[in-house]
């Protein structure tokens, strides 16, 4: 297969940079066989550029090139890895506006959002699994003097990965990075709708100087490419951040080909309450924040709001004012908060939603769904009088809130805690006897206390329930993305 020159492109802000937009196998970047996929920028609604998608064949070369780099990753010195794995930062961190308005451009977030929150991100994450990579180790055991035992902590070969389009480059980094540390080799999907800023991160792993068939990525859509990955006889591990529903057809595909292992960063409905006794600028603040950050497509969104009943109405009357002050606009302006959202599917989605909840009874609060500017923007939105079967009980994934009030810990605990989801929640009160009671209680993988999302790479990351299966993160991930490995060695105790 021949390379594929880069494609030129000036961005909004009228920097121009080398777009790669071929599959990027053995560190080289190559045609697919599967029709390319056009890029949209869902602000302009112009099409940024044309992308190669990999066909289940192209998967196949792409995991043919990863099994022959396998051994000689997992036998690289760690020190080494680390080595590579800092020299990535390295050159996202010298990189980092152009990926940030890579990501702005094809996925319509606020450019000062996706580089201090995304970016910063990405460069934390490889800075993380670069330190610990000379750090994984197994247990020794105490078998008696006739005996020796231990334990070792083993890369799994060749892991599918496959990406949603809402963190595009945070969730490359995320996935990428644990999984290189250990020394695993990869095969990653970005999504359909983004897949930029992975070709463009490609580049700087062949830079970095990883060795070809490390790190393989391509773009696809997710029936054709993505089950090829999830199917795969040879992919022994599929890590992927999605809806639920695809969650559950990666675990089928999984069981019903090799029995690959199974990591699920999924979907959430996620609860954020606040008690009388909180301090309530910040909580108005944060539970804004917590609904439309990134135009509420974050799967953590704090999309359940619950408010002690003393001070319901005066929170409702200044979550409507601080909702009213929600920047909307271009994202290159430094000044926009809200964009686009990503693609017309999402906004029709997200539109019938709010209309289904509209006509199931519930009450418009502020927004409505219709926004001023038009386009693929939806304005920021808040419903109060949700019942049970409403249609906004749904993960919705966009800029809208449901609103209720509560009036015991025991009712808001129920409340809480009655949905099949359990990525993330919130709480805000001044008593730390509520916190830890509440932080026992809440039936999700995090439990943010007088403060509402972000991500370190020191925190495990995942879901109870429905929200997902394993952690990414922390040292939880390094369990992810290693199996362990028992000896057991009889001793001869110098006998002849
Ligand atoms: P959303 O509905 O928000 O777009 P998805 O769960 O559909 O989220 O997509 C997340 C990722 O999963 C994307 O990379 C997408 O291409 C991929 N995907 C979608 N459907 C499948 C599938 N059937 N098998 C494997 N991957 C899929």
């Amino acid at each position: 297969m021949s390379t594929l020159a880069a494609t030129q492109i000036s961005l909004p802000n009228g920097k121009t940079y080398a777009q790669p937009t071929g599959l990027f196998i053995n560190n080289e970047f190559v045609a697919g066989s599967d029709a390319k996929i056009d890029t949209i920028d869902p602000y302009t609604g112009k099409v940024i550029c044309a992308m190669e998608a990999a066909s289940a064949a192209d998967i196949d070369v792409a995991v043919a090139a990863a099994e022959k780099a396998k051994r000689g990753w997992r036998d690289t010195l760690p020190a080494q890895r680390a080595a590579l794995l800092n020299k990535m930062a390295d050159l996202i961190e010298r990189d980092a506006d152009i990926i940030a308005a890579i990501d702005s451009t094809d996925n319509g977030k606020a450019f000062t959002m996706a580089r201090h929150v995304d970016l910063v991100g990405a460069i934390s994450c490889f800075r993380f699994y670069a330190g610990y990579a000379d750090k994984i180790h197994g247990q020794t055991m105490e078998l008696g003097r006739d005996m020796h035992g231990y334990t070792k902590r083993e890369p799994y070969g060749v892991c599918g990965q496959i990406i949603p389009w809402n963190f595009p480059f945070l969730m490359w980094a995320w996935k990428v990075a644990p999984a290189l540390a250990t020394g695993n080799v990869i095969v990653l999907k970005s999504a359909e709708q983004t897949p930029l800023s992975c070709a463009y991160g490609a580049s700087l792993i062949k830079e970095a100087g990883f060795p070809p068939g490390v790190a393989n990525f391509v773009t696809g859509l997710g029936k054709t490419t993505g089950v090829a990955i999830a199917t795969h006889m040879k992919i022994r591990k599929v890590a992927f951040t999605g809806s639920t529903l695809v969650g559950r057809q990666i675990m089928k595909m999984a069981a019903e080909s090799n029995l690959k292992k199974v990591s699920l960063e999924l979907g959430g409905k996620s609860p954020h309450i606040i008690f009388a006794d909180a301090d309530f600028d910040k909580a108005v603040e944060t539970v804004a924040n917590g609904i439309y950050f990134n135009q509420g497509q974050v799967c953590v969104a704090g999309s359940r709001a619950f408010v002690e009943a003393p001070i319901y109405d005066k929170f409702l009357e200044a979550l409507k004012a601080r909702t009213a002050q929600v920047k909307s606009g271009n994202p290159f302006d430094p000044t926009t908060y809200h964009g686009p959202q990503v693609s017309a599917i999402q906004c029709e989605r997200i539109n019938a939603l709010i209309e289904g909840g509209v006509k199931a009874g519930a009450k418009v609060v502020a927004g409505g769904g219709k926004h001023e500017l038009g386009g693929l923007f939806i304005s920021p939105t808040v419903f109060s009088d949700v019942t049970g079967t409403s249609p906004l009980q749904n993960e919705i994934f966009g800029p809208v809130l449901v609103i209720s009030p509560f009036k015991t810990i025991e009712e808001v605990v129920a409340i809480a805690n009655d949905t099949e989801y359990g990525l993330a929640s919130g709480l805000h009160t001044s008593s730390i006897d509520t916190a830890l009671r509440m932080a026992d209680e809440l039936e999700a993988g995090t439990v943010w206390i007088n403060h509402y999302g972000g991500a370190s790479p020191q925190l495990p990351f995942g879901g109870y329930k429905q929200s997902g299966i394993g952690r990414e993160n922390g040292d939880a991930v390094i369990g992810e993305y290693t199996q362990i490995k028992t000896v057991s060695i009889a001793r001869n105790n110098n006998k002849k």
